[in-house]
């Protein structure tokens, strides 16, 4: 069994736009944490054309979000793999938990895999006017969904830097679109935010500097550093 209480658990969280992805790559790279994210196995489940595969793909193809028990059932597995291996250094979470009740259940998730020693849920903090402007500038690769940021050197990218596909700006990036997405988050993620911050598992970064300097403070935080 690969329970143990060092496995370090970081949970990434920050509005759209706050550059969750950069960091989640540079963490990645820095300290070579197995990874759960969301959006990575619904589209890996969605390959399966079942009836949950081709309704996630409706769901998403609508902009719509996929229901927490479905995020979770993909979770649960994840986490049983995870459990499965030898050791557990320790993982990343990206894209949930997105309301208090998915907080709630993250924590008894953990709980049970006996891996809610060393929990740290980083929030990336920038502005709702700081949002909107990346948001509206940021692009995607059309082959492979690549997400290229309006931050430091990507700006000046032409094409993608992992297939050479074209980019674009996301057809929900729009002010409007943007606006709902910023709305979605105060009303449902931020009581998943104060939820770790009663915990005393939250940590607050700023997010309206320099890649770098966003990376180096979360190392610094995790003591990585
Ligand atoms: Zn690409």
């Amino acid at each position: 069994m690969a329970s143990n209480n060092k496995t370090d658990v970081i949970i990434l969280i920050g509005p759209p736009g706050a550059g969750k992805g950069t960091q989640l790559e540079l963490l990645q790279e820095k300290l070579h944490l197995d990874y759960i994210g969301s959006g990575e196995l619904l589209r890996e489940r969605k390959k399966t054309e079942d009836f949950t595969g081709k309704k996630i793909s409706q769901c998403i193809d609508k902009g719509n979000r996929v229901p927490t028990p479905v995020i979770f059932y993909l979770w649960m597995g994840k986490l049983e793999e995870l459990s499965c291996k030898e050791t557990v250094k320790g993982f990343i979470i990206d894209g949930s938990p997105r309301t208090l009740y998915e907080a709630e259940m993250l924590d008894l998730a953990l709980g049970w895999y006996e891996w809610d020693q060393n929990v740290r849920a980083i929030f990336i903090k920038i502005s709702a006017k700081e949002s909107i402007q990346r948001l509206l500038k940021r692009r995607m690769c059309k082959d492979c969904g690549r997400i290229f940021p309006y931050l430091g050197e990507f700006r000046h990218i032409e094409k993608c830097d992992e297939c050479g596909g074209e980019l674009y700006a996301r057809p929900d990036d729009t002010v409007e679109g943007v606006k709902k997405r910023l709305a979605w988050f105060k009303t449902d993620v931020m009581p998943a935010v104060r939820y770790f911050k009663k915990r005393g598992l939250l940590i607050e970064i700023n997010g309206e500097q320099s890649v770098a300097g966003v990376s180096h403070d979360i190392l610094e935080a995790i003591g990585q550093k």
